[in-house]
């Protein structure tokens, strides 16, 4: 019982460690779903403000065809024509910080080009940047490509005049185009100009005469190049400005070449710190634009994810957790009630199971002597008797009477006669030494003793007869003796089937009375055999 009751706890302990594990896990699972639903949302959003930051390169590059459909539609394009031209174009592309006109000039045209430009800008030459930094006059070299137009002019008075073909690794670009005739843009520049020291870039595009359409046409009919300075800042921010998703962390790289370069970033450094906890960065490559390869390297804030957070796998683990204690509280409450139950209905059982031996006692017991009754005597003969069937032994009866009773009680009261009843019963019964042995009340003054399979009951009959004399109860009026006595009839038989029980009680009570008549206080054992005070036990030879 407490050994159930002990494994049942362990079951419930058990159940409840399964369900709580069970319940994080669904917690968790629940987690992970969100993560992947918030992972797959961050990467449609990346690509939504990847996609409007290359359409607004776009926009912007279809401005440097714009202008080059002028240089294309006239041979002679005045300053004038080209700065209004720009100018109208500007308005509409803030993040375009100036269109340029770069002439290809050779070194025999180049005089006549500076005159020229010297007639509005007094000041103008060809110049180039010394190794200090600071700006000199070109030197002397085949090619020149001069920044000759300029809009606006205003804060790009430097570049004003400026030979592109004295950096090697613009030149370099600038052949590029030309031969290929292609736009090409440069990596980032740091736009001077700018306040926020913004980087931007420049982007070439080859203006031929005609429409050659080999390498050496191409070469030999270019006239110059249509140059935009681009702000990429501004670019940025103009193209994601209209994208929804808001809270993510922008940063684009320029990785044409072996060593990425950033460009822009819509972030500090120090708000990254905050972002590492959710581990999620996503590399979104731009389509490539003038022979660049720019790519959007994007990390979620904790904005962005908490947004996206719900409380469903927190509140099902919780919810799950506290429904699994409840159970397993509600389970052990039960357990213990029962087990509680089963200790009070097993106590009840137990008290009852006294209750009916004592009664099965009381029941088998005679009230006034104590020892067995008739009822008693009467089941346990004829358990003894088939007992003494089945096993071929023997089984004894002694039929005792006290003498002269109904004088004893006339003479000395009921009360003293029931005492003598009692001290006779007491007397009958030290006498009995075996587990097996009975002696029971038989009616009144009657008492029986039986015993299965005993060699001598004459023996023990008439060391009952003394014992009785020898308690000294006086009896007047006994024609016996002057104490109380008892007579008795002894019989013995080995039962088999056949045999009548009823027949051999009676005999044993006919033996009885044999005692009797023969004057009391004497055992008779046969009809010729009749033991008396002071005769010597011998059953070879009948006394009478
Ligand atoms: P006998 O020697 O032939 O046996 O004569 P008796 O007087 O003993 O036999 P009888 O059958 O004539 O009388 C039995 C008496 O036992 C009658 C009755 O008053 C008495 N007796 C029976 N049961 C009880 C009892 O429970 N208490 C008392 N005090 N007497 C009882
Ligand atoms: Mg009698
Ligand atoms: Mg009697």
């Amino acid at each position: 019982m407490r050994k159930f009751s002990i494994f049942s706890n362990y079951l419930v302990l058990f159940s409840i460690l399964v369900g709580i594990i069970l319940s994080g896990g669904i917690g968790y699972s629940f987690y992970q779903n969100e993560t992947l639903a918030i992972e797959s949302d961050f990467r449609r959003d990346v690509g939504d403000k990847a996609a409007a930051l290359e359409r607004e390169l776009l926009i912007n590059l279809e401005v440097l065809y714009a202008v080059k459909g002028l240089f294309n539609s006239s041979d002679d394009v005045t300053e004038g024509e080209f700065r209004r031209l720009a100018s109208s174009f500007l308005v509409r592309h803030q993040n375009i910080q100036a269109l340029e006109w770069i002439p290809r000039v050779s070194l025999d045209q180049r005089e006549k080009y500076e005159l020229q430009r010297r007639l509005l800008h007094p000041d103008f030459e060809f110049t180039e940047r010394e190794f200090q930094g600071s700006m000199i006059r070109a030197t002397e070299r085949k090619e020149y490509f001069p920044v000759y137009y300029v809009e606006p002019m205003e804060g790009n008075e430097v570049a004003f005049g400026f030979d592109l073909a004295s950096n090697p690794k613009r030149e370099k670009i600038l052949r590029k185009s030309r031969d290929l005739d292609l736009s090409l843009a440069t990596a980032s520049i740091t736009l001077v100009q700018e306040i926020s020291n913004q980087k931007g870039f420049l982007m070439f595009m080859p203006i031929y005469r005609g429409e050659p359409n080999t390498l050496i046409k191409r070469r030999d009919k270019l006239i110059g190049f249509v140059l935009g300075v681009y702000r990429i800042g501004d670019m940025f921010e103009t193209a994601i400005k209209y994208t929804g998703a808001q809270g993510i962390n922008l940063k684009l790289i320029d990785n044409t070449g072996v060593s990425a370069e950033q460009l822009y970033s819509n972030y500090s450094s120090d708000q990254v710190l905050h972002t590492t906890q959710f581990q999620l960065t996503y590399n979104k490559p731009l389509s490539r634009f003038g022979g660049r390869q720019w790519t959007l390297v994007a990390t979620p804030t904790l904005g962005y994810i908490a947004e996206r957070r719900s409380l469903l796998p927190f509140i099902s683990s919780v919810f799950g957790i506290l429904f699994v204690l409840l159970c397993g509280a509600y389970t052990y409450a039960i357990i213990r009630r029962s087990s509680l139950i089963k200790v009070e209905v097993e106590e009840r059982t137990q008290d009852l199971n006294e209750a009916k031996l004592e009664l099965e006692e009381l029941s088998h017991t005679d009230g006034l002597t104590k020892i067995a009754n008739r009822r008693k005597f009467d089941e346990q003969f004829e358990k003894e008797w088939q007992r003494a069937v089945r096993s071929n032994t023997s089984l004894s009866l002694i039929m005792i009477d006290i003498d002269n009773f109904k004088q004893f009680n006339d003479h000395y009261g009921h009360l003293a006669g029931d005492q003598c009843l009692r001290d006779v019963a007491k007397a009958l019964k030290s006498n009995m030494s075996r587990n097996t042995d009975l002696i029971a009340r038989y009616g009144g003054e009657e008492f029986v003793i039986l015993l299965p399979n005993t060699n001598e009951p004459t023996l023990l009959a008439d060391k009952c007869r003394m014992n009785i004399e020898k308690l000294h109860i006086p009896h007047e009026p006994s024609s016996v003796s002057e104490y109380v006595t008892i007579s008795l009839g002894v019989i013995s038989v080995a039962p088999t089937q056949n045999c009548d029980p009823f027949s051999f009680t009676a005999k044993a009570d006919k033996l009885l009375y044999l005692a009797k008549d023969s004057g009391k206080n004497r055992v008779c054992i046969d009809e010729r055999l009749i033991l008396q005070k002071g005769d010597v036990i011998d059953f070879k030879a009948p006394k009478k």
